[in-house]
């Protein structure tokens, strides 16, 4: 019942009679009752109206209440609606089955109507207090969610932050070593970018930094994955790829990064990067050696004089 409105009670029962002072005795306190006399009309009714509560007779000539409630049960969508069984039928075993096909309450006819009215108030409730619950924790389930996600996005960029790459770089070099796989990091740095933020301040450097970033993992296939490592550095992993290859990316990156022109309120603003590639050997024990010697191969790149890729 998420609004205020009056829940709605499907009453199920063969006989006439008790019936209307089923619906009679609900409707003394606003409840909004739909009396059927037919199992098959009450399932008809329970899917179609989704009632709050389901008032159920057994003992009835087409399907019984037994039957009624089975299917209820195994249908996810009518499955939540709580059933309370009403019926003259008085012993044990009946009363058990009641229960074990799914319904929550059980009351003998003839009944007293304060009882009715307060069980039926009892599992409204619960079955309130139920919804609101499921509802609190999917919300908990959605916001837990995405925590974990910005928990591993370095906000400024929107790639993954270091130690999640990290993460998946640890898994991929255990991989590719059992495998004999091949396997290589790219690491790349923003040339001169400290002239770019003195020129025109670190806001327009943050946007820079941005359009890189971006760019470079539009860059990149599926099973690669990028990181920022530090300020202006950023890492690629690149599993089944060999340095040759990682060399061909790198250099596509390289010249895809120089074409960029970066809109900003200082206007277009172009830089260039410098990238380094290390492919996995025998002696690479382990990633934080393999991405050392990509590391290498970068500063290797700034002393030729930035722009350029070199791999090793
Ligand atoms: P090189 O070509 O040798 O890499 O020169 P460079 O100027 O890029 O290198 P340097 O290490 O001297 O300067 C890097 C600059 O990057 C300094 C630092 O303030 C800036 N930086 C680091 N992180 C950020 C950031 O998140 N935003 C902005 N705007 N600047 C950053
Ligand atoms: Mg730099
Ligand atoms: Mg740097």
């Amino acid at each position: 019942m998420p609004d205020n409105r009056a829940p709605t009670i499907l009453v199920v029962d063969d006989t006439p009679a008790n019936l209307l002072l089923l619906t009679q005795l609900l409707n003394s306190q606003a409840y909004d009752v739909r009396p059927v006399t037919q199992g098959a009309m009450a399932l008809a009714a329970a899917r179609t109206i989704r009632p709050d509560l389901i008032l159920l007779d057994i003992r009835m000539p087409d399907k019984d209440g037994y039957a009624v409630c089975q299917e209820l049960k195994s249908d996810p969508e009518t499955s939540q609606i709580p059933i309370i069984f009403v019926s003259a039928l008085d012993d044990i075993d009946g009363k058990v089955r009641a229960f074990e096909c799914g319904g929550v309450d059980y009351i003998t006819k003839p009944f007293q109507p304060a009882e009715v009215l307060a069980r039926v108030r009892t599992h409204l409730a619960l079955a309130q207090a139920r919804t609101a619950l499921e509802m609190a924790n999917r919300e908990l389930q959605r916001a837990l969610a995405r925590e974990a996600e910005l928990a591993r996005i370095d906000w400024l960029t929107g790639v993954y932050n270091r130690s999640h790459f990290y993460e998946i770089a640890t898994h991929e070099f255990a991989v590719s070593t059992r495998y004999d796989q091949s396997l290589a990091i790219c690491m790349f740095d923003v040339d001169y970018f400290k002239q770019i933020n003195d020129r025109y301040g670190h806001l327009v450097g943050d946007q820079v930094l941005r359009a890189i970033a971006q760019t470079a993992a539009r860059q990149i296939r599926a099973a690669d994955c990028i990181g920022r490592f530090g300020g202006e550095e950023f890492i690629l992993l690149l599993p089944n790829t060999d340095v040759t290859a990682g060399v061909v990316l790198a250099e596509r990156l390289r010249t895809a990064i120089a074409e960029l022109r970066v809109p900003t309120e200082k206007g277009e603003i172009t830089a260039t990067i410098s990238l380094g590639v290390a492919g996995r050997q025998p002696a690479d024990t382990s990633i934080e050696r393999l991405i050392d010697r990509a590391d290498q191969a970068l500063y290797a790149a700034k002393r030729q004089g930035r722009n350029c890729v070199v791999g090793i």
